[in-house]
């Protein structure tokens, strides 16, 4: 049996105008302004060649375009990208959705510090294959597990890895206090 889809043959996760993308955040009106939504494509954990978005600080856009583009030429799947409203900014359920995103204005979870989500300056690949681990074996998102191996996970030296650390962003996998392994940010 074979499943139709659209005439290009690509299935569209997300579609939604920049309002959309925005609607309800807390971030103040020149946050908005340093915003871009991109149309991004990528290989779906289906196999299936898959469209969503991602709204991320201008400045990130040309980089951001060509990391997605080198995750596709290397078949490194995701399993969508949708902007964070879809999930009423909650964090916790785009990460448990295993959704890739960008921009959410927030803070830095259990501090008071806003995140560098909160300016479109850090994004977030395929978070519940590649969870946070705390130090004292914690896991989140919750049923999450690391599975190195697996198609869409991140470990040292993985060639998506090292091509956010040459354009020079941090690896949430490098930080001292926990390993946030789906998170790459840029200040
Ligand atoms: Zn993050």
């Amino acid at each position: 049996m074979r499943e139709e889809s659209g005439p290009a043959g690509v299935i569209v996760d997300s579609a939604m105008t920049f309002g959309d993308a925005v609607a309800g955040t807390a971030a103040p009106e020149e946050v908005l302004q340093s915003l871009r939504l991109l149309e991004l494509e990528y290989l779906g954990l289906d196999g299936r060649d898959h469209r969503g978005q991602m709204v991320v600080q201008e400045a990130l856009e040309a980089e951001v375009r060509d990391l997605f583009r080198l995750m596709e030429t290397l078949r490194f799947p995701l399993g969508r990208a949708v902007p964070v409203v879809r999930y009423g900014w909650s964090d916790d359920a785009s990460m448990a959705d295993n959704n890739s995103s960008a921009f959410n204005y927030r803070f830095v979870e259990g501090t008071a510090r806003l995140s560098n989500h909160a300016f479109g300056r850090a994004v977030d690949i395929n978070p519940f294959l590649n969870p946070v681990v705390y130090r004292d074996g914690r896991i989140s998102p919750p049923g999450a597990s690391w599975q190195p191996e697996a198609p869409g996970t991140f470990s040292e030296g993985h060639p998506v890895v090292r091509a956010f650390l040459e354009r020079g962003w941090r690896w949430g996998g490098h930080f001292s206090a926990y390993a946030d392994l789906h998170h790459f940010d840029k200040i």
